[in-house]
C-alpha cells in the first residue's frame, strides 16, 4: 500500500505519462484483485499528509508568539498590539485575569516568573513575603544554633572535688605542655570538646574577661590568694558569648566561667590555661597536681 502512496506523488504530465499510467493501472488492477480477499482497505492516507505540514505551521506559529512574549522584558520599547496580547492569553492559558497583559510588562526588571502574578503590586508583595520568610528563617536557625549550643550546658554546675582548687576541666587530652615551642607556650593547651564548661580553679576575683584578649580570643583571667599567696590562673580561646563573668566580679572555686572553643590564635577547641604564682608562670599540670582536690 505504501508504494502506491509514494508513486501517486510524482506523477507528471510528461509524454512517457500515458505508458507510466497504463503500467499503473495494471499493476492496480492486481493489486486491487490481491485486496480483494481482504475485509476492509485501510483509510484514505493523503488528508493526514496534507494536515500535517498545516498543523506545523499552526504549532510554529504559536512558538513565534510565545517566543516574542517572552522576549519582551528584555526589550521595553517594543510593544505588541491588541490582538497579539489576547492571541497569547489564549495561548498561555485559559484563565486569562492570572496573565499580565503584554502592555503592562513594561518594567525591565520584570522575569518570567512575574506572568504567574497579576498585577506588579502583587508582584511586590510576593517578593516581600518571600524575603521575609527567608529572614525568619535564618533568625530561626541562627537562635536555634546559639540556643542549643548553651542549652546543653549546666552553667550552675561546679568542677568536681571539695578542695580549694580544682581543675579547670573535668576531663581532656593533653595537647602541647608547658614551655613548648622553645619555651614561647607558658601555658597547657587542654584538649576537648566545644562548649564543655570550664571551671574557676580557686575561689578569687576576675580581672580580664574579654571577647577577645589578643591571641586568647575570648580569655578570662582571675586574681586569687591561695593559702597567703598570690595565684593567677587565665583562660583561653573560649567560645564567643559563652563568657559567664565580668571583670571585677568575685568567683567561687569550680564556678563554670565559660565554654571551651577554638577563638584567637587556634586551630582546634581547646583551653589554654596558664597560673602565674607570685608573678611567676608555672606548670599548670605540676601546680594542679599539687594542689587540686
Ligand atoms: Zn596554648
Amino acid at each position: 500500500m505504501a508504494e502506491e502512496n509514494e508513486t501517486a506523488y510524482p506523477v507528471a504530465p510528461t509524454t512517457g505519462s500515458s505508458r507510466k499510467a497504463e503500467r499503473q493501472r495494471v499493476a492496480s488492477s492486481a493489486k486491487a484483485v490481491r485486496a480483494a480477499d481482504r475485509p476492509a482497505p485501510r483509510p484514505a492516507r493523503a488528508p493526514r499528509r496534507t494536515a500535517k505540514p498545516l498543523r506545523s505551521l499552526v504549532i510554529l506559529t504559536m512558538v513565534g508568539g510565545l517566543v516574542a512574549t517572552v522576549a519582551l522584558p528584555a526589550y521595553g520599547a517594543w510593544r505588541p498590539t491588541e490582538a497579539e496580547a489576547v492571541t497569547i492569553q489564549q495561548l498561555a492559558n485559559d484563565n486569562a485575569q492570572s496573565l499580565v497583559v503584554a502592555s503592562d510588562a513594561t518594567n525591565s526588571t520584570l522575569n518570567r516568573e512575574s506572568y504567574s502574578a497579576t498585577t506588579s503590586e502583587q508582584i511586590a508583595k510576593k517578593k516581600a513575603q518571600e524575603a521575609a520568610a527567608a529572614r525568619a528563617k535564618e533568625l530561626a536557625a541562627s537562635v536555634a544554633s546559639t540556643t542549643s549550643q548553651f542549652a546543653s550546658v549546666d552553667l550552675s554546675m561546679v568542677a568536681p572535688g571539695t578542695g580549694a582548687v580544682r581543675w579547670p576541666l573535668a576531663s581532656f587530652t593533653m595537647g602541647e605542655g608547658f614551655g613548648a615551642r622553645g619555651g614561647a607556650h607558658m601555658g597547657v593547651d587542654m584538649l576537648i570538646g566545644q562548649g564543655t564548661p570550664i571551671y574557676a580553679a580557686a575561689a578569687g576575683v576576675v580581672r580580664v574577661s574579654q571577647e577577645s584578649f589578643g591571641g586568647y580570643g575570648v580569655a578570662v583571667t582571675i586574681d586569687h590568694v591561695i593559702n597567703g599567696v598570690k595565684v593567677s590562673t587565665l583562660y583561653g580561646h573560649m567560645t564567643y558569648g559563652s563568657r559567664q563573668v565580668s571583670s571585677g566580679q568575685t568567683v567561687k572555686v569550680g564556678q563554670v566561667i565559660g565554654l571551651v572553643g577554638s577563638t584567637g590564635r587556634s586551630t582546634a577547641n581547646h583551653l589554654h590555661f596558664e597560673v602565674m604564682v607570685n608573678g611567676g608562670h608555672v606548670n599548670p599540670i605540676s601546680w594542679l597536681n599539687a594542689n587540686a582536690g
